[in-house]
């Protein structure tokens, strides 16, 4: 690992194996790495002036570059596992399309700061596709809803989910008793900001629909295939746009349908679990359990790789395993028994630029001090009257202090030219 202090003064940590294995993919690819790129630029008067701006980057500032009308760029958000960790948050990835949508699949818990720290407005943030109701696919999706509402979304959050083997195993019920669950929450905020985006649009479609298509708009079309994980209720998503193909597996085992379904896209995610002996000797499974867990019920590097093979992709991602310095080395091992074409094994923060003519695997800088981004609409003012809705008891309790907030209003009225009072007063 080396640590880089870079020109905004953000902190970022590289991790050298990715260049390992972006150099693996770049043998009879026909993949470029960022390195291959460099050099193969004529232009590189920047990179030895001590004054100018590198002419090209090997990260990726978000914020910072233009989508091309033909481009596709993906943002692995949570790589992870269920068990939360610092390095690695729970399944999530970000698809940004040069047509200006942007999609969420899954979002697992840990993942929102992540979102946040790509620094887009939360309006242009607002289709959520989760593969199945594990809560390390769908976590942090609360938090995203709700705490949206108050990072200055306007727009309603739309939510795509399957349905489950009965109705209270589909993504309908469940969204229905997380406004339930959130319902003390969702009263705060009425009348005290403007809530247009709390607004929760569900679209709950068949689990067992076969490239069934549950989402077309704007010229993107997103199809569902059904995934083999946990209990019926488990898909995985192909989204096609300007000719350009990605694949999101969520979870599941090998399957007949991803394999079908799947091939010749252009970068395919399916995750790529720890390998049995490793639940074993690192996380502390029983051997039966982890063969069960990590065959059955998951995919070992070794299945992972064989899909991989039948589906030839330009890119193939694995994730959702712990992607140490000391596990990389046995899983790609163990990938590479079955698969000698373009890999990435996921880290969160790593972002894929996919054109017709070239897909791009840098990481991305991470702002660790990231604010939300204004609000893209006028926002409405809140019905006061809605706002307060304290007990008598709780009001008798109030320590009004006039003299110290009388000023904070006088100095926000005389800002704004406004006229506002304080609810509690002296
Ligand atoms: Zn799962
Ligand atoms: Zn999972």
């Amino acid at each position: 690992m080396r640590k880089m202090k870079t020109s905004l003064g953000v902190a970022v940590t590289i991790c050298l194996a990715i260049g390992f294995i972006a150099g693996r993919w770049s043998d009879g690819s026909g993949q470029r790495t960022y390195a291959q790129s460099a050099l193969a630029s004529k232009a590189q008067p920047a990179r030895i002036s001590p004054t100018k701006a590198l002419a090209d980057r090997d990260m990726y500032f978000p914020g910072t570059e233009d989508l091309a009308p033909d481009e596709m760029r993906i943002t692995a958000l949570g790589t992870g596992m269920p068990t939360a960790r610092p390095k690695q948050a729970a399944a999530c990835f970000l698809v940004e399309l040069g047509n200006g949508d942007k999609f969420l699949f899954d979002i697992g818990s840990g993942s929102h700061e992540r979102i946040a720290a790509q620094k887009i407005p939360y309006d242009f943030l607002d289709k959520v596709f989760i593969g199945h109701l594990h809560v390390d696919h769908f976590g942090d999706l609360p938090t995203f809803w709700l705490g949206g509402t108050v990072a200055n979304r306007l727009t309603p959050l739309r939510v795509w989910g399957p349905s489950g083997s009965s109705v209270e195993l589909g993504t309908a019920y469940a969204m229905e008793r997380m406004k339930e669950m959130y319902k003390w929450d969702l009263r705060t905020r009425s009348g005290v900001i403007d809530f247009r985006g709390g607004v929760l649009e569900v679209n709950e479609f068949p689990f067992d629909g076969i490239n069934e298509v549950i989402y077309k708009e704007n010229g993107v079309t997103i199809r569902s295939i059904p995934a083999i994980h946990g209990l019926d209720g488990a898909v995985s998503f192909i989204l096609e746009w300007k000719g350009l193909k990605f694949v999101y597996g969520s979870d599941t085992i090998p399957n007949k349908w991803f394999i079908e379904h799947a091939a010749g896209a252009d970068l395919v995610i399916h995750e790529c679990f720890l390998p049995p002996t490793l639940l074993v000797t690192r996380q502390g499974f029983a051997p039966l359990e982890a063969l069960t867990v990590g065959t059955q019920g998951h995919t070992s590097p070794e299945q992972f790789g064989k899909v991989m093979s039948m589906i030839k992709s330009r890119m193939a991602v694995g994730y959702h395993f712990y992607n140490d310095f000391d596990i990389q080395p046995e899983v790609l091992r163990r990938v590479r028994k079955t698969y000698d074409g373009p890999l990435s094994l996921a880290v969160d923060y790593m972002v894929w630029n996919v054109t017709k003519d070239d897909i791009r695997v840098r990481m991305a800088a991470k702002d660790e001090e990231v604010w939300p981004s204004p609000a893209l609409k006028e926002k409405i003012a809140p019905d006061l009257s809605t706002s307060i809705a304290f007990s008598e008891f709780t009001k008798s309790g109030v320590e009004p202090f006039s003299d110290v907030v009388g000023p904070i209003y006088d100095e926000i009225n005389e800002l704004y030219g406004t006229n506002y009072e304080p609810f509690f007063k002296d």
